[in-house]
């Protein structure tokens, strides 16, 4: 805890100053973010830093392995449902990132289960949502072994299905099908700070241009 008094105080004595006048237009005029970025809880992954975003950019949800749910899920109500309707309906972004990561924990327990569910019903509800993934993953990666590779794999497959499922919002596939949205799959890998894209064309990742192609 310490750290983050630290961090507060240096926040507001040092870099406050940097940031005061943005902050005042965005209190002023309200957040127009741009892009609604999906990415997991994991603490190495952080929108903002690999985007180098400023305040204001950027409406983030982070869940646990940046599953995005069908919009028929049922279920305890969930909160990047509620953010999904909320960014698009109301925030009119125009881009719509989900972005998976190597080295996932919740990847890895896709792949290899949770190691004590009864502990952890809600962890264990959530992850459910992504099974079809788990069975992609066994019919088509049998070949890879239970390495970097295949937890790579696995998890491009995630974004992969998080957006098919974002096609399932009626805003989202509203807004898609007018091309006012764009919808992109990213991966982060942590260990050399490389952006992913899923290209369409291609039907895989591909490292990140500028400009990106459209999914
Ligand atoms: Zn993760």
């Amino acid at each position: 805890m310490q750290r983050l008094f630290e961090g507060v105080h240096r926040f507001q004595t040092e870099k406050f100053g940097k940031y005061k006048s943005l902050f005042r237009k965005l209190s002023k005029n309200g957040q127009n973010p741009h892009t609604l970025f999906i990415t997991c809880c994991d603490s190495r992954v952080l929108a903002e830093l690999i985007t180098q975003s400023q305040p204001g950019d950027l409406f983030v949800v982070k869940n646990i392995g940046n599953i995005v749910p069908p919009a028929d899920a049922t279920g305890s109500p969930n909160s990047t449902a509620a953010a999904i309707e909320f960014a698009v309906q109301n925030l009119e972004v125009n881009d719509i990132v989900v972005c998976g990561h190597s080295q996932c924990g919740a990847i890895t327990a896709l792949i290899e289960g949770i190691k004590n569910p009864s502990a952890m019903p809600h962890l264990t509800e959530w992850l459910s949502l992504a099974a079809p993934v788990q069975k992609v993953i066994a019919t088509n990666y049998s070949h890879l072994s239970h390495g970097e590779e295949l937890l790579d794999a696995a998890a491009e497959e995630n974004v992969l299905f998080s957006l098919e499922n974002l096609h399932t919002y009626p805003s989202v596939q509203d807004r898609f099908e007018k091309g006012t949205l764009h919808i992109h799959g990213w991966f982060f890998k942590i260990a050399t700070g490389e952006l992913f894209a899923y290209d369409p064309a291609q039907t895989q990742f591909v490292p990140l241009q500028k400009p990106e192609t459209a999914a």
